[in-house]
This record gives structure tokens, C-alpha cells and sequence, in this order.
């Protein structure tokens, strides 16, 4: 088998990190090529020594120079900012490109990628709530496989291997509940950043964690589900399981469900999305069931995450309905985050911003650009920001 030549976007992350993982057991299967983050120039550097990469990209050019001073004894290219991103995704030296940047910036690089006839292993699912009809699209046209690094797409995906589309009834999207799931509602407006950071099951980047604090995530998956298996909304359902080891499940017409199994850990759906169709000789992890005598799954409260039916409303109103709903929690997450604003305001400034906006039904990636812009305004305006 010939080495496959991988960019990976956003690797000094939490996907960044443990896709490195999988990649440093499989030398001879893999080869890094270029490697982009955002703002950890020395954790990047490190990396690129490690891994002898050609290329890094820092997307915040302010640390440039000190990216660059890091690596002035080796040949790795140093470039910065968004063009530089959008270059190691589209023309450059690479048979698959790992996007697990955060937020719309991930939108163009995927696209690109696309476009150049690139592999996609993709976590940053915010490219498909904002223009996965236009994703999609491309990738059918380009005969591109986009292979979900999400644990329940992936295993949406391993329950739908070897079985016929007409025969799935409906796909159940698992859900943990969130840091907040304990949190009666009425108190959710003191509910501080640290809190919600607290996740019971997984280790992620800090937005994911309070999108899956407010369902905002849980929402997203949805859109990110409808667009990867192609199936309409009102048969996507989710179920709120707090261990998390059912990571989602593909109900039949015979009655028959399909579950995917395993630890709370994203090596495997990565290690899926990067060795598939075959799979890794070794976990990282074993998985026994009997470690888990009780699964449980509950219906998901309405009142308490309005988040989750905004998802399927914007889903339904199609156009930029989706970018507005991602560019406006984008907004209000980092204001939270940096107690600019409250818990509650994360939604509220969602249902602000797609109640306010210019909305366009058939947008092109240029008007999902100008929809995000106003998004965040919006968000600002209304949190005062
Ligand atoms: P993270 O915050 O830990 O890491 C993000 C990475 O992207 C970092 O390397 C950062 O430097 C880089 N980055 C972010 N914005 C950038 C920009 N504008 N320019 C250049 N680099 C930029 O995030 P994460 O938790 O690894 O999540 C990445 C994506 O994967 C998100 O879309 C998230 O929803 C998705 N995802 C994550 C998990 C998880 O377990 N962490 C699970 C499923 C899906
Ligand atoms: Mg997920």
C-alpha cells in the first residue's frame, strides 16, 4: 500500500492531538505533510519536528516570527493566516486533508479541499451545518469520500455498512446530557463557564463542550447527519444516554437496531475515518461491556434545550438559516467563555440573530460568508458586546 499523505488543520487541538496519536502508530501507513493551528506556535513547532513535516501554518500571524525562529534549523516552510490555510487545503502536497479546526473557519478549507480531489476526514462539523448541501454537492461531483470524525456518524456509519438505503427507518443520535444534564433549569442562568466545562464523559476543546452543555451540538449533529447519509430530518431522532457508550444507533424497516459500542474515546472514530475500510489492529483502549451492567436512555427535555428544536428548524428553513444559527453561537460561546454574557444567553442570542437576519434561500459560499458576518453582528449587538 503506498503512503498517504495527510494535512491535518487544527493539530495542536483535541482532535489535532489524538489524530497524531493514531497517525504515530501507523508509520508506514501514513506520512504528515503539513500541520496548522492557530495560536500554540510552540506545540506546533514540536510537532513538526516530530513528525517532519514540509509545511506549518500558523493562522494568527502575530506569532510568526516566533514560529519561525523555532524551526530555523530545519527546512519546514513556515507560512500564516487564512490564505496560507486555504493553500495547504487546497493545491498542496496531500492525498487527504483532516479538518478538525473549530467554527465557520473551517467551511473554505474543507471546500477547497473538495475541490483538489482531497479525502476528507472531517471534525469540524460546522462545516456541514452551514453549507452541507453545497459540501455535498461538491464532494458527489468530485467523487470525494468525507468520512466523519464525529463518534455518532461514525458509528452511523459502521451500523449502515453493508445495508441497503431503503431499509433504514431512522437514525438515533445518542446524547450525553451535557455538563448541565444534573442542573434544574431554572437555574442554568448562574450557571458559570467552569461549570459547564465540566463534561461527565468526554474530553474536548472548550467550544464543543458548551455546545453540548446547551444541545447546540446535539443540534448540529443533526444538520451534520442529514447531510452525510442524505435522509430527511424528522427521521434523525435523539435519545439522551448519559454513559455514553452507545454512541448512536440505525433502526431498520424489519424493526431490527443496529448500536455502536465502546469507550467515551475519539481515537476510535478517528482511527475509523483514517484506516477505513479497514480498522486498527490494536485499541487504544479495551472495551468490556461488563463494565456497564446499566445503559440507560431517556427522552430529551424540550424546555430545558430549545437549542435542539432550533437545529430542526433551521434545518427546515434551509438557506443561510443554519450559518445564522452557527455564526451567532459562535459569537455568544466565546462571550460566555469569557463571562461576557450568561448561560442563557447562548440561545437567546441564536433565536435573536435568526429572528433579525436577511435570510437567503440559495445561498453561494460567498453569501454564507456575508450571513456569518451578520450573524455575529447580531450576537454583539444583542449581548452588547
Ligand atoms: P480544539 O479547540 O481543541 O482545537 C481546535 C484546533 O483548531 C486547534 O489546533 C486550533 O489551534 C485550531 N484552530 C481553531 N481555529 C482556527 C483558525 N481560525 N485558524 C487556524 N487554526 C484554528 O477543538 P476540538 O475539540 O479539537 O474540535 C475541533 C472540531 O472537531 C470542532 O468542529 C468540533 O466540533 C469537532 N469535534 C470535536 C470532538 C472532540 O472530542 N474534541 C468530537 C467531535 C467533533
Ligand atoms: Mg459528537
Amino acid at each position: 500500500m503506498s503512503i498517504e499523505r495527510l494535512a491535518i488543520l487544527g493539530s495542536t487541538g483535541s482532535i489535532g492531538v489524538q489524530t497524531l496519536d493514531i497517525v504515530r502508530r501507523y508509520p508506514e501507513r501514513f506520512k504528515v505533510t503539513a500541520l496548522v493551528a492557530h495560536s500554540r506556535w510552540e506545540m506546533l513547532a514540536a510537532q513538526a519536528r516530530e513528525f517532519e513535516v514540509e509545511s506549518v501554518v500558523i493562522g494568527d500571524a502575530q506569532h510568526y516570527e516566533a514560529l519561525k525562529d523555532a524551526l530555523k534549523d530545519t527546512n519546514v516552510e513556515v507560512m500564516a493566516g487564512s490564505d496560507a490555510i486555504n493553500h495547504i487545503a487546497s493545491s498542496y502536497r496531500s492525498d487527504t486533508v483532516v479538518n478538525a479546526l473549530v467554527g465557520y473557519a473551517g467551511l473554505h478549507p474543507t471546500y477547497l479541499a473538495i475541490e483538489s480531489g482531497k479525502r476528507i476526514a472531517l471534525a469540524n462539523k460546522e462545516t456541514l451545518v452551514v453549507g452541507g448541501d453545497i459540501i455535498m454537492d461538491a464532494a458527489k461531483r468530485k467523487g470525494v469520500d468525507i468520512l466523519p470524525i464525529d463518534s455518532e456518524h461514525s458509528a452511523i456509519m459502521q451500523c449502515l455498512e453493508g445495508e441497503k438505503r431503503k431499509a433504514i427507518r431512522n437514525l438515533i443520535i445518542t446524547c450525553s446530557g451535557g455538563a448541565l444534564r444534573d442542573v434544574p433549569s431554572e437555574e442554568l442562568v448562574n450557571v458559570t463557564p467552569e461549570r459547564a466545562l465540566k463534561h461527565p464523559q468526554w474530553s474536548m476543546g472548550a467550544k464543543i463542550t458548551i455546545d453540548s452543555a446547551t444541545l447546540v451540538n446535539k443540534g448540529f449533529e443533526v444538520i451534520e447527519a442529514r447531510w452525510l447519509f442524505d435522509i430527511e430530518p424528522e427521521r434523525i431522532k435523539v435519545v439522551v444516554h448519559p454513559q455514553s457508550i452507545v454512541h448512536s444507533m440505525v433502526e431498520f424497516t424489519d424493526g431490527a437496531v443496529k448500536a455502536q459500542l465502546g469507550n467515551a474515546d475519539m481515537h476510535t472514530p478517528i482511527s475509523y475515518a483514517l484506516l477505513y475500510p479497514e480498522r486498527a489492529e490494536e485499541a487504544m483502549e479495551r472495551f468490556s461491556i461488563l463494565d456497564y451492567p446499566t445503559l440507560t436512555f431517556l427522552d430529551v427535555d424540550r424546555e430545558k434545550y430549545p437549542a435542539l428544536d432550533i437545529a430542526y428548524e433551521v434545518l427546515e428553513r434551509g438557506g443561510t438559516a443554519p450559518c445564522t444559527m452557527n455564526g451567532a453561537n459562535e459569537v455568544a460561546v466565546a462571550a460566555f467563555l469569557n463571562h461576557k454574557c450568561r448561560y442563557t444567553d447562548i440561545v437567546a442570542s441564536i433565536r435573536y440573530a435568526l429572528d433579525n437576519t436577511s435570510f437567503e434561500k440559495h445561498p453561494t459560499l460567498a453569501t454564507y460568508d456575508a450571513a456569518n458576518i451578520e450573524a455575529r453582528d447580531l450576537a454583539r449587538r444583542f449581548l452588547k458586546l
